[in-house]
Order: C-alpha cells, then structure tokens, then sequence
C-alpha cells in the first residue's frame, strides 16, 4: 500500500525510499545475526562493515532507481503522447466532418443560386441574381458587379459596399473604370478575361492598383479582394467583372472563395452568352438587317396590334408611308452600293427622328412606313413634312438631293370597321397621287385634293410649305 502511495504521489522517489530502508536494515539484519550465531566481531571492522553494506545497497539501489525511473517517465511520456495524439485525432476528425458539412450545404447552395441565375431572362437579371448569390450563398460582406459599356466599367449591382458620403454615391454611379491596362486589375481582369485574388499578405504590383480617382472611393477599397469575369462567348472583353471581398468582417478571402464565386460567374457567362444569342436571333428576326428598322412582317403585326388597341380603348392612330423619288435614277447613276447607303440613311433618319413609340418599318424595297400611335391625321401630317424637310436636307452621300414622296392615313376610332389594309391603301393612294402631283410632297388620305396647309396651298416642293 505504502508503495502505491509513494508510485502514485511521486514515481522518482519509489526506488530511494526502498533503498534507504534496506541500507539502513542491512546492519540491523547483522545485528540479528551475530546475537543470534553468537558472532562477534571487533567494532571497527563492524563499522567498516555496516558502512560497506549501507552505502553500497544505497548506490546499488539508487543506480538501479535511476534506470527505473527513466524508463517509468519515458513510458509515461509515450502514454501523454498517445493520449494527446488521440485526442488531437478526434479533434480533427470533428472539425473535418464540420467542415465537409459546411462545403456540402454550400455546394448545395451554389447549386440552387446557380439555377436561379441560369433561369434569367433578362441581362440585369442575371446580374442582380449573381451579386445576390455572392452575398448570400459565398458568404461575402461585398459584392459589385461592373458592367463594361461604351466609356468603361460602371456598377450596375452591388451588396453591401457603403460609400463615404453623397458625393461619393454620385462619383461612384457616375464612374467609367477603363477595360484596359489604366483600370488597374479591374481593367486588367475585364480586357483579359481572367480573375485575380489579392489577400491581405500579398503584394500588389503597382500595375494592378486601382488608380486614381477611383482607389479615392472607399467603396473600391479593399486589401483582400476577389475579381472574376462575365465572358460572352464570341466578345473579345469581358462582358462584365463581379468584386468580391469580406471588407466589413475583416476576413481574408480564400482560394476557395475564388473557386466558388468563378462556378456562380460562368453560370452567369453562360446565361448572358444564351441571352445574347437570343436577343440576335429576335433582331434577325424582326430587323432589317440594312436600314436597321421594323421588316415588314413585324411592323404588319406591329400595326394590326395598334389597331387592335385602339379600337378597344377608343383612340386613333396614323400611318405615314413613304417611297424614294427616283431611286431607279439613283442605282442606275451610283450603283447599288450607292442605293443601299441612301436606303441606310433613310432607316437611320426615321429611327431617330421619330417618338419612342412610334414604330418605323421597311415596307418594301425603298418603301417605308411609320405607325404613330394615339396621333390623328392632322398630327401625323405635320410629323410627315417634318421628315420630307429633314429627308430634304440630308446629305445622303450621293450627288443629288435625295427626296421621298409621303401618303398619310389615319385610323377614326368614330369608324371602329376600319381595316388596317384599309388604313395602308388609303396612305399608297395618297403617296400615289403625290407622286403624280410631282414627288417630294406630303399627301392626306382624308381630302381628296391631298396636302393642304392652312392657307389651303398644296404641300410640295417649292411651295411655302409648313
Ligand atoms: P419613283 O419616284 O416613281 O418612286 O421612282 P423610282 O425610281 O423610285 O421607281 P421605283 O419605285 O419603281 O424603283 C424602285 C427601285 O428601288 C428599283 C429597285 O432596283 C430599287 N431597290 C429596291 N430595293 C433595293 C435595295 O435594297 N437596294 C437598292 N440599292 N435598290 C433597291
Ligand atoms: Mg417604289
Ligand atoms: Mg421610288
């Protein structure tokens, strides 16, 4: 018992105390056996002897110790070691089940954002959704999503970024960051298509700073950040860049960071390239493809709704057609080359000079229309004059002055029967009967005597017109 005690409190002294008690009992024991044999022996030798005896089981006893103890602390220190290995182990054990946990609702949740983002049907859209999916899904303080327009990169979404004051609001939405080598790696990252990772530890050449005035806006600061493309397949830049950092909670952004967020962009890449496709397939479809206005099926169904509408809610509408006065002279003189830059001209014209609602079409071969919706006749044939001056004046690059001659018609909703054949015959009538009249003249279907201004003269060329 006395022994467990003494190994239990203090293992080093285990083999001394023993030792000690037989050094100091080895003379008693001789003691015993000289009263017991009837030994006698001469005092100094008994000295010499129990001096012998006590030191030398003592050194015995203590060498052997020593050895034992080694040998005790060493397995002791192994049993600490594998104790502090097991249980480092389990540790371990736990925050990778903690981990594989986290990776696997996070890939659960990229998947899920990710067919959101596939499912837009607008470019703004998958934009919004991304940023969206970034702050929600990734986990980051920050996003912004820098589209590439005509002058540079803007923000078009953002998450979280807080700007210092108003007037950085303003800067920040009025900001174009260059898609080249001067903005830094956010232009670096748009011209070259590829992303970039920054951590607070790294050092960024000064090639890939952001440069001056925008590294000013505390808003596009950051010293741990993510960039990743939007690519549009067949563009030569980037479409758009997505920022990313954990600003706010000062945290590093990571490799996997990097990785996620680049799964969320080329689902986005891919939906934009989709929504890109289809916006040229519609255009093919319902452009003509040289002068860059409504073709003349799509203005047909464009006109057939109109008139659809304004039966229903009782308003009118008109109709402008035009055809190029001697066009035949202009092909035969310059060429068709020449023809066809003339006809570009015209749908460029009509495109600009015309309201957002209204609809300009090509009708035929130097054929136009116009569909002016809530205009009635009178409206419409000062909206026409208005394009025989501007067609008058143009320089169409051609030798002569290139001018087209105008019918006008309109839909009366007081006659509701009105077909929209019969609201385009009557414009052709008129166009007809102006080309008779002399060409370069804007002709109303509602009068039999054609354009008329208020002084009652005819609208034509020449004349003191409107
Ligand atoms: P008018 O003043 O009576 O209208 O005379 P015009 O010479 O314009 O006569 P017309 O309407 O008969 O001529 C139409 C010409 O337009 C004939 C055709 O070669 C030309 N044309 C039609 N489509 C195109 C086109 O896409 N490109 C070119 N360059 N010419 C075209
Ligand atoms: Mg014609
Ligand atoms: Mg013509």
């Amino acid at each position: 018992m006395l022994n467990r005690w003494l190994k239990e409190k203090k293992t080093f002294y285990v083999f001394p105390f023993w030792g000690l008690l037989l050094a100091l009992g080895a003379p008693l024991g001789w003691f015993i056996v000289e009263a017991l044999t009837g030994l006698t022996v001469s005092p100094i030798y008994r000295v010499v002897l129990y001096l012998y005896i006590t030191l030398g089981t003592a050194l015995a006893f203590v060498v052997f110790a020593g050895i034992m103890v080694a040998r005790m602390e060493k397995e002791k220190r192994l049993f600490n070691h594998i104790a502090s290995s097991e249980a480092e182990l389990a540790r371990r054990e736990e925050i990778s089940r903690h981990e594989l946990k986290l990776t696997k609702e996070k890939m659960i949740k990229i998947s899920q954002f990710g067919a959101l983002i596939g499912k837009s049907t607008k470019e703004e859209e998958v934009y919004y959704k991304l940023a969206h999916a970034a702050h929600v899904a990734l986990g980051f303080d920050r996003v912004n999503v820098l589209k590439k327009g005509e002058k540079g990169l803007t923000v078009v979404e953002a998450r979280g970024i807080k700007a210092k004051d108003e007037e950085e609001v303003k800067r920040l939405e009025e900001m174009a960051i260059p898609c080249s080598e001067e903005g830094g790696a956010i232009g670096i990252a748009c011209k070259e298509k590829r992303s970039f990772i920054f951590t607070s530890g790294d050092y960024i050449p000064p090639k890939y700073r952001l440069p001056s005035p925008y590294n000013e806006m505390e808003a596009l600061r950051s010293k741990s950040f993510l960039l990743v493309p939007l690519r549009v397949e067949g563009e030569r830049h980037a479409r758009a860049v997505v920022g990313a950092d954990r600003k706010l909670s000062k945290a590093d952004v990571t490799h996997d960071d990097l990785l996620s967020l680049e799964i969320l962009a080329d689902i986005a890449s891919t939906a934009l390239t989709r929504l890109t496709l289809e916006k040229r397939l519609e255009t093919l479809a319902t452009i003509d493809g040289l002068t860059g206005i409504f073709n003349r099926r799509t203005w047909m169904e464009l006109a057939e709704n109109e008139l659809n509408r304004a039966k229903r809610y009782d308003y009118p509408f008109s109709i402008v057609m035009l055809d190029i006065d001697d066009f035949k002279l202009v092909n035969d003189t310059w060429g068709h080359q020449a023809g066809d830059m003339v006809l570009k001209s015209i749908g460029s014209i009509l495109r600009k000079s015309c309201r957002k609602v209204d609809a300009p079409g090509r009708y035929g071969g130097e054929e136009f229309v116009l569909l002016l919706p809530h205009t009635n006749g009178e409206a419409a044939r000062k909206a026409a004059e208005r394009l025989r001056k501007t067609l008058e004046a143009t320089d169409m690059g051609v030798p002569i002055t290139v001018t087209a001659t105008f019918g006008v018609s309109w839909f009366n909703p007081e006659d509701p029967d009105t077909t929209i054949d019969q609201v385009l015959l009557r414009a052709d009538k008129a166009l007809y009967r102006g080309k008779d009249l002399g060409k370069n003249i804007v002709m109303i279907s509602w009068e039999e005597g054609g354009a008329k201004d208020e002084t009652g003269e005819l609208s034509r060329r020449g004349s003191p017109t409107y």
